[in-house]
């Protein structure tokens, strides 16, 4: 039998701060600390600077990759510690139990460290873009031509997904294999109002591409950023990534896909 959740206090909310602004939280608890914001003005400004804080220290901290054997015998740790049964406890706050509260303080923060070294950091997809407007720049040439459907079945074997080229306005000059970060990729290439446009069609699992501004048109969700003078056009379908070069504005990128 569970009792119902006794309201929480400032002491409670000061306590869960961090986890609460790092999103540790389950959906209950975060209803908890969320009722107490609401009628406590107090731990609203502390929860307001704190957030600041947090973000502009992340913003200024360099985050290494880990090296592949630290992170194998990290994940090999885990996979013991979860064998034992020493996972981290849940549900996750309990009122009556403050140790439980510092455990899983302790196991947050070293799960935070292990999943910041190993998940692709900004910086990291950044590197990509990157990767991903030098090789549009350096126009290699075409390994293969003749429509869409030749390029199609060209790629089969080549790339883990299926590249089907997208309907564009302009022409479809050709494709090439390519690597972005070790992954193989298509690298098509369209000419659309005299303008070179870069399509990248790759498997997308794990990948989180967000750009600073997300655009829907036609039934797609785009991530749109910018870097160095180019629009970079993210979106995804049944878990194949598109990725679209160039320097055309992005509507004018979106009205192209479109007809
Ligand atoms: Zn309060």
């Amino acid at each position: 039998v569970t009792a119902a959740p006794l309201p929480m206090t400032c002491a409670d909310v000061e306590k869960l701060l961090h986890p609460y602004l790092d999103g540790e939280f389950a959906a209950e608890e975060r209803a908890l600390v969320d009722l107490h914001l609401a009628s406590c003005r107090r731990c609203l400004d502390v929860v307001a600077f704190q957030r600041t804080f947090k973000t502009s220290l992340r913003a200024r901290l360099h985050r290494p990759t880990a090296p592949p054997n630290l992170r194998a015998s990290v994940l090999a740790a885990l996979d013991q510690a979860d064998a034992r049964g020493d996972g981290p406890p849940a549900p996750i706050w309990r009122r009556a139990a403050p140790l439980t509260v510092t455990a899983f303080l302790t196991v947050a923060a070293a799960i935070l460290v292990f999943v910041g070294a190993v998940v692709p950091s900004h910086a990291d997809s950044a590197v990509v873009k990157e990767e991903a407007i030098r090789c549009h720049e350096k126009n290699l040439p075409v390994e293969v031509g003749g429509g869409a459907e030749n390029i199609s079945s060209w790629m089969v074997g080549k790339v883990n997904v299926p590249v089907r080229p997208p309907q564009v306005r302009g022409s479809l000059v050709g494709a090439r294999l390519n690597q972005l970060r070790s992954r193989d990729v298509a690298q098509l290439r369209y000419l659309v109002d005299g303008s070179l446009v870069t399509l990248y069609v790759f498997d997308a699992t794990g990948m989180d591409i967000t750009g600073r501004e997300t655009l829907v048109a036609g039934g797609r969700v785009f991530q749109v950023d910018t870097m160095r003078g180019y629009n970079i056009l993210y979106y995804r379908e049944r878990g194949v990534g598109y990725a679209l070069i160039s320097d055309l504005e992005p509507d004018e990128l979106i009205q192209a896909l479109r007809e």
